[in-house]
């Protein structure tokens, strides 16, 4: 069954439809005046709280003349985060509203600013939150804690998978080096990976008819790929080609960075929020603050809805090893080794959290990360750089695709999985509201 956003069976009744006529719906009607106000001025903290951070502001479409006026007031962090505080306060005394829609509009708004101002406060103080306090005022969550032994059993199993000389990281670095996308074929293997993920997306949900990307290849960067969202339901994709990128990771970063994650959820956002209610704080994205849990966390767990089972290893084994030039008869090995890997995901969280609370330094979290997620030391001082520039905003990737594939998987149907994605992904829900 094809979902389109305008199926109304997934749409609350607030969510106001198309008409039949096709006229732009109206946005629920409580959710007019007083909350444009509070939106506005969210979005001018916003883009000045970006002035301070080059990194804060994610993507903009929004009004020029906003980021001008923001700009022109030249307002120091510790102005933003009063500033902030005394919006909040505001929306304290919004009368309250039976209207869900209403409600998770006005609790973005809340939880997006107390994260703003809980980031300009660090900016404005030079001191780096621990952790903890990052992933609670950040992003609306306290991630589960574990210890690095937790992972012994997986580690062991991995041992078994690998064996010969040298240590298990460096065993494993020689056996992925087996399935590395040789330089020539990266662009085919992606592009042919990237449009699967759209096709099996667009099997499910309606994209904006204008939607399109570009494809990138970039060096230098604390990250693997990046989605720059520019408006208009197009963005620019990046790869991070600085080291050798295995084969599974192309439907990754395909569906991660477009087709069902970031760029599907960008243009929904876009449409629905937007374009057809108005909310023009849905034009920036602010990328310390609760949203980005459910941006990385549907980013990711659209690798599983776009791919169930066992598809992904077939696509692979069956199109994107033969494109790339690799041995298909590897494949189930590998799919079964990644599977063990992926466990080890957790290890990331806690060295983040060590390092990050001042409990170990950078040359103890490269040594650990070697050891318990088993990475190359290239691999390793990449990731140090990423916690570094992003603090615990690793939270979001696997942590988040927890708590999305717990709100997303309350059914075992695969139609009306993809229902409970749209909805995500197309509503102001952030972690304390998912399941509003
Ligand atoms: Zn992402």
């Amino acid at each position: 069954m094809r979902y389109s956003l305008f199926n109304p069976l997934l749409l609350t009744a607030s969510l106001a439809l198309t008409t039949a006529c096709g006229k732009a719906p109206e946005p629920p009607v409580a959710a007019t005046v007083e909350p444009d106000n509070i939106a506005r001025e969210y979005m001018q903290l916003v883009l000045a709280l970006g002035e301070h951070d080059s990194s804060y502001v994610d993507a903009y479409y929004g009004p020029q003349q906003l980021r001008d006026e923001a700009v022109a007031r030249g307002l120091s962090a510790a102005e933003i985060a009063a500033e902030a505080k005394t919006l909040l306060e505001k929306i304290d005394t919004q009368p309250t509203s039976e209207d869900d829609m209403f409600k998770l509009r006005l609790h973005y708004l809340d939880k997006q600013l107390q994260a703003l101002a809980f980031h300009a406060d660090s900016l404005s103080n030079g001191k780096k939150a621990n952790f903890e306090a990052q992933a609670q005022a950040l992003y609306d969550t306290t991630p589960p804690n574990y210890s690095l032994t937790d992972f012994d059993e997986v580690l062991a199993g991995i041992d078994e998978l690998v064996p010969g000389d040298g240590s298990l990281s460096e065993r494993v670095e020689a056996y992925r080096k087996n399935f590395v996308i040789p330089a020539d074929k990266l662009d085919e293997v992606f592009q042919r990976a990237i449009s699967e993920c759209k096709a099996r997306t667009a099997a499910y949900i309606s994209l904006p008819d204008n939607e399109d990307f570009s494809l990138e290849y970039v060096q230098d960067k604390p990250w693997s790929g990046y989605n720059w969202y520019k408006g208009s339901a197009y963005s620019l994709i990046q790869i991070n080609s600085e080291r050798p990128i295995d084969i599974s990771r192309a439907v990754d970063l395909g569906c991660h960075e477009g087709y069902p994650g970031h760029h599907t959820y960008n243009a929904l956002l876009e449409q629905k929020l937007v374009n057809e209610f108005g909310w023009q704080e849905f034009s920036v994205y602010p990328l310390y603050s609760p949203q980005s849990l459910i941006a990385e966390g549907t980013a990711n767990y659209g690798i599983d809805l776009a791919f169930p089972g066992e598809q992904k290893l077939e696509f692979e084994r069956e199109v994107l090893y033969p494109l790339a030039g690799l041995d298909p008869a590897t494949a189930d090995d590998y799919a079964a080794f990644l599977k063990l890997m992926a466990r080890l995901s957790y290890v990331g969280n806690e060295i983040a959290r060590q390092y990050l609370n001042g409990d170990i330094d950078g040359e103890q979290a490269v040594t650990l990360l070697q050891q318990y997620s088993l990475n190359s030391e290239a691999e390793a001082r990449q990731r140090l750089r990423f916690f570094d520039s992003y603090g615990a905003y690793v939270i979001n990737y696997n942590w988040g695709k927890e708590l999305v594939k717990q709100y997303i998987e309350q059914t075992d149907d695969q139609d009306e999985r993809w229902a409970r994605f749209i909805k995500l992904l197309s509503s102001p829900r952030i972690p304390s509201s998912m399941d509003w």
